[in-house]
């Protein structure tokens, strides 16, 4: 599925063809709706209740919110658009936890089930670095076979044979797993992690942090507060992590703008948040659907709403928004880059997760693709690292106005920003 062929899809004509400057637009929309976004310009974020509101926006005052969007991002990170050079490595399909949002996992006796051995995992990292990546990423299913002691062995061996490689691994729901079955606490197990060679860590297994939607979509996960609790371990180890939300499915604008509001929290606490990425549902393979659960919602006018309101709402906090084209397809990917965007995701190379759902966007985009992606939107394409440096670059460094990263343990804010609240 990809907006290019998808027929449940809104028309963004509208959008596409609006060319009026972003005061006449705020000029045509409800006046307290324009407030919200006039005061996010001056740099007041909006609340939850407002982000919630600003959710539900379509056409002409989606035009006008994304509009904002995509100035806010001018201001606060210019015109540069990166994307990082990685490969996901999804080492084992084997997974007892049951989300009902998953088609990726298997359980053990099914005849695709999968567990790669090591020497498996090292040739995916070797084939990694031929193909230039920076940076694996690692996550797997929660494979019951699997001892606590297993994470550490595959962060062992691989930084044994590859020193420099970025190791990016382990949602909080396999770091949860890990620890219990070693008996440790998270800041014990989450520092064995970090020596062993973990650099950072996908904040994945986010989904939408509220626990009743999380009991009705796998109830077997992590709740809410083990999930922050994890995250703010790692942020208190110095291992950064990027954060993420699921959207699309069963949740409400008001449960996506809470969520946003506790990962701006945790970000004013410790800085630890590298970037956002909403991602949205792929439904077609999954449980959920076949339940009846959830109906699919068109592509288009949602996703603008959705990353457009998280700019506005994390604005001085997480720079970094990411769109994702394995989810959206190039073209709707592409697009989100005028809706607030700063960021293009990764290569990848292999993708089983989004895939197995119903995405269609393949496995693998190449530089080039992505570069051709962020020019046909008039921006500047850079590659970056995991932690938003750019690579080879002539002025020494940094994303506009991201410096090195390194994680604030008193108040964080993100640079080049000056806005309240
Ligand atoms: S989302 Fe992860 S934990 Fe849930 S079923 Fe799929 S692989 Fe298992």
């Amino acid at each position: 599925m990809s907006y290019e062929t998808e027929e449940n899809a809104d028309s963004l004509s509208f959008l596409l063809e609006d060319d009026r400057s972003l005061d006449t637009r705020l000029a045509s929309i409800d006046a307290s709706t324009a407030s919200i976004i006039g005061r996010a310009l001056e740099g007041i974020r909006p609340s939850v209740d407002e982000g919630a509101h600003l959710l539900t926006l379509r056409d002409n005052e989606l035009s006008a919110l994304v509009a904002a969007a995509d100035e806010i991002r001018r201001e606060d990170v210019g015109e540069v658009v990166t994307y990082v050079v990685n490969r996901n490595i999804n080492w084992t399909n084997i997974c007892f936890v049951g989300c009902k949002f998953c088609a990726f996992a298997r359980y053990k006796n099914d005849e695709d089930a999968y567990e790669r051995p090591m020497s498996a995992v090292l040739d995916k990292v070797q084939d990694a670095i031929d193909r230039d990546a920076t940076e694996v990423c690692m996550q797997g299913g929660i494979n019951p076979e699997m001892d606590g002691e297993g994470y550490f062995d595959i962060l062992e061996s691989i930084r044994a044979r590859f020193p420099k490689i970025h190791i990016h691994a382990y949602s909080p729901m396999e770091i949860q797993y890990g620890a219990r079955r070693m008996g440790m606490d998270y800041p014990e197990y989450i520092g064995i992690l970090k020596e062993k060679g973990l650099d950072t860590i996908p904040g994945t297994a986010a989904e939408i942090l509220d626990d009743e939607v999380r009991e009705i979509l796998s109830h077997k996960k992590l709740d809410v507060a083990t999930w922050i609790r994890i995250i703010k371990t790692a942020h208190s180890l110095d291992i950064p992590t990027t954060s993420t939300v699921m959207y699309g499915h069963l949740e409400t604008p008001m449960h996506i703008a809470r969520h946003i509001d506790i990962l701006r929290e945790i970000q004013k606490d410790t800085g630890g948040f590298t970037e956002f990425v909403p991602l949205r549902f792929i439904w077609q393979n999954t449980q959920l659907y076949a339940e009846g659960r959830v109906a699919p919602i068109p592509q288009g006018q949602l996703d603008l709403a959705v990353y457009a309101t998280s700019r506005l709402m994390l604005r001085g906090l997480i720079d970094n928004l990411q769109t994702s084209w394995v989810k959206l397809g190039h073209e709707l990917s592409t697009l989100t880059l005028a809706a607030g965007c700063n960021d293009l995701g990764g290569t990848l190379m292999e993708e089983s997760i989004s895939r197995e759902a119903g995405a269609d966007a393949g496995e693998y985009t190449s530089v080039e693709e992505l570069e051709a992606m962020i020019r046909r939107m008039g921006r500047i394409p850079r590659q970056r690292n995991t932690v938003y440096d750019l690579i080879d670059d002539p002025d020494g460094g940094h994303t506009k106005e991201t410096k090195s990263y390194e994680i604030q343990h008193e108040g964080h804010a993100a640079s080049g920003w000056s806005g309240s609240s």
